[in-house]
């Protein structure tokens, strides 16, 4: 069995919340110390079940709130070579870091965390998936496209975290100046909806049970248009989706089989 909860999501900071019964791990922390432990409290966690910190690229929206929470409960810190020299060097003296490969699978506490590399503007960008149990929770956010590599990886989840960042329409004629503009729809920037679904629609299947939209731009997207494509997407299948916000978590979602 593996629960997942987002406690965050969009630009001014990422978390996401992982474990099984004995054993949690954070994904990206850009949240400060207080928003993590109330959140996990509101999401009926504590952080003192809380064994370890993956993260998936340096941008501050990921690793801001890193430092703080590591050394306050003594976390060992995942990520790649590339992550830990790009730091920024807020995120101070870390307790402990474990440092693989884009493609190392860690086993911890009964989990499978699972790292493989995605196109994002930052220098050695990773995504996961995590499986415990016999269930599959597959993440895919900030990255510019879902490479095959990224499809055959994310393949068979039950859950999928997915990036839905923007509508194109939105971004051409909002405020953004031009280059952030690029930024953004490049190749190594975020997926738009239309981006998201296309992956949905590549992925789905009989036992994805649960999409949550993750990074939904405040300026140039609509939360209902994001939930309206994906829902299209997944037709086929009576998978449930649900939206990420920036200033509340999700409910706690549960995959595989509650023990009696
Ligand atoms: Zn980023
Ligand atoms: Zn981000």
């Amino acid at each position: 069995m593996l629960r997942f909860c987002l406690l965050g999501s969009g630009s001014s900071g990422n978390a996401l919340w992982a474990a099984t019964p004995d054993y949690a791990i954070l994904i990206d922390n850009g949240l400060s110390f207080r928003q993590v432990k109330l959140r996990a409290a509101a999401a009926g966690e504590s952080l003192d079940a809380l064994r370890a910190v993956f993260i998936t690229h340096e941008h501050g929206d990921h690793v801001n709130g890193v430092g703080t929470l590591a050394r306050s409960l003594n976390l060992p810190v995942y990520m790649t070579a590339g992550t830990l020299e790009n730091l920024p060097r807020t995120v101070g003296k870390l307790p402990r870091v474990e440092v693989f490969e884009a493609g190392e699978v860690i086993e911890a506490g009964g989990m499978r965390v699972a790292s493989f590399s995605v196109a994002h503007d930052a220098a050695d960008p990773v995504s996961y998936t995590v499986e415990a149990g016999g269930v599959k929770l597959g993440i895919a956010a900030d990255l510019g496209h879902a490479s095959s590599v990224v499809r055959t990886k994310l393949r068979g989840s039950n859950a999928l975290i997915v990036e839905s960042n923007h509508c194109p329409e939105m971004l051409r004629h909002g405020k953004y100046p031009p280059a952030i503009q690029q930024r953004i729809r490049g190749w190594h920037g975020h997926m738009s909806n239309q981006d998201a679904c296309s992956l949905l629609a590549k992925l789905a299947h009989a036992q994805l049970d649960i999409v949550v939209l993750v990074h939904i731009s405040e300026s140039n997207n609509c939360p209902d248009l994001a939930y309206a494509m994906a829902r299209q997407a997944v037709r086929h299948v009576s998978t449930e989706i649900h939206l990420a916000t920036q200033d509340a978590p999700t409910p706690m979602f549960n995959l595989g089989r509650i023990p009696a």
